[in-house]
């Protein structure tokens, strides 16, 4: 039954970590290792069920494949969740990092939702195979939040300039859901640009103080997604995009640092129809796994990162335009790219 999961896509495999000492119980999904060691984050997450942890990690380790590809790292795609309803500790963390050892190399993670670089180092107790551990000077690496938001403010830039004709963020309106290490990183950029901002995020508390300091509109989470504006900027969970919330949808542009925004295959489509341009989420939100694929790899410091970031803006701008030329949604033309890249 798992091999005909509506996401497996042909995963090359899927460890369940069952840790009893410590309790805990994690996925580690592989999708993909044709380019190199399959990398992504880690996840702590509640689900409502085993099936829903699965699913999620099955999406985002695909995700992470085309947006390794996408980004011309030489690493494949995964990703890992730890189930939230167990223990959190150093042990929790230090049986992960025995799981990731166990695979000999095979996967990479780094942080995501939930996690903090000081995770990162707790893990990296039991092996080598991490990254976005704290870093100084101009080394790369670190925490990815700041460089996937700096990704996601190029490719706002990059949407803008296509969609709207304009090659500055002054005064346009981003209604921008999620203030955590991403959204925030971002919602200070977007205001140092001197867009308009109006911010959401489920601790509404958050959302007030970021707009208090920024200049913004704070509104209610359940607000955001209808709010008149020029962009709406997804920085929280994924799978937001469903054919209702589409359907009311008041924005030009969908852009944003969320994995899998797009609920179904189908969604891309439909934002295109509403001729809504979506920025591909695994194009525009690579920033982090560059800058941490640089620190895993040795390879570059963080002069060089950024310059492979700015070079996100580019290539959201060659899919925005072969879209517009091939009447091909925008999820899809990267789609077909990504698994080209990859072999598939
Ligand atoms: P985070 O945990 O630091 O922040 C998430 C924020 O979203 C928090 O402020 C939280 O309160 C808020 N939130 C949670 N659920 C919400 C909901 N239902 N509605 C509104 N707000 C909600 O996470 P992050 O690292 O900033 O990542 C944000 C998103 O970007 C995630 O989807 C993540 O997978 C994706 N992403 C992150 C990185 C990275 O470098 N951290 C890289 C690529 C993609």
């Amino acid at each position: 039954m798992f091999f005909d999961l509506p996401n497996f896509d042909a995963h090359e495999a899927v460890h369940f970590v069952n840790d009893r000492v410590s309790g805990l119980r994690a996925i580690i999904a592989m999708h993909s290792t044709h380019l190199g060691p399959a990398a992504g984050g880690c996840r702590w997450w509640t689900y409502a069920d085993d099936g829903a942890a699965l699913t999620d990690a099955l999406r985002l380790s695909r995700g992470m494949s085309y947006k390794n590809a996408m980004a011309g790292l030489p690493l494949g795609g995964g990703k890992a969740v730890l189930l939230k309803d167990g223990p959190r500790g150093d042990a929790t963390l230090e049986a992960f990092g025995d799981a990731i050892e166990s695979l000999g190399g095979r996967y990479v993670t780094a942080e995501d939702v939930g996690m903090t670089d000081h995770d990162m180092t707790v893990i990296a107790r039991r092996t080598r195979h991490v990254s976005g551990l704290p870093v100084s000077g101009g080394a790369a690496g670190g925490n990815p939040g700041p460089s996937t938001a700096e990704g996601v403010f190029l490719g706002i830039r990059a949407a803008v300039a296509h969609k709207l004709g304009r090659h500055d963020l002054g005064n346009v309106h981003v209604a921008l859901q999620g203030l955590g290490s991403v959204g925030g990183a971002l919602a200070e950029k977007l205001a140092v640009a001197g867009a308009r901002l109006t911010l959401a995020d489920i601790d509404a508390d958050k959302a007030r103080a970021y707009a208090a300091r920024l200049g913004g509109t704070a509104v209610a989470n359940s607000e955001i997604m209808t709010t008149a504006a020029d962009v709406f900027s997804p920085n929280a969970l994924g799978a937001g995009l469903t054919e209702a919330s589409i359907a009311a949808l008041d924005v030009a542009i969908v852009a944003g640092a969320a994995n899998n925004q797009l609920a179904t295959a189908e969604d891309g489509a439909r934002l295109a129809a509403r001729g809504i341009l979506y920025a591909p989420d695994y194009v525009i939100n690579a920033g982090g796994i560059i800058n941490v694929a640089a620190e895993y790899l040795g390879e570059g410091d963080a002069a060089a990162v950024a310059q492979a970031i700015a070079r996100i803006e580019g290539r959201l701008a060659d899919i925005f335009a072969e879209a517009e030329r091939s009447g091909v949604p925008t999820d899809a033309v990267a789609d077909a790219m990504a698994r080209r890249l990859i072999g598939r």
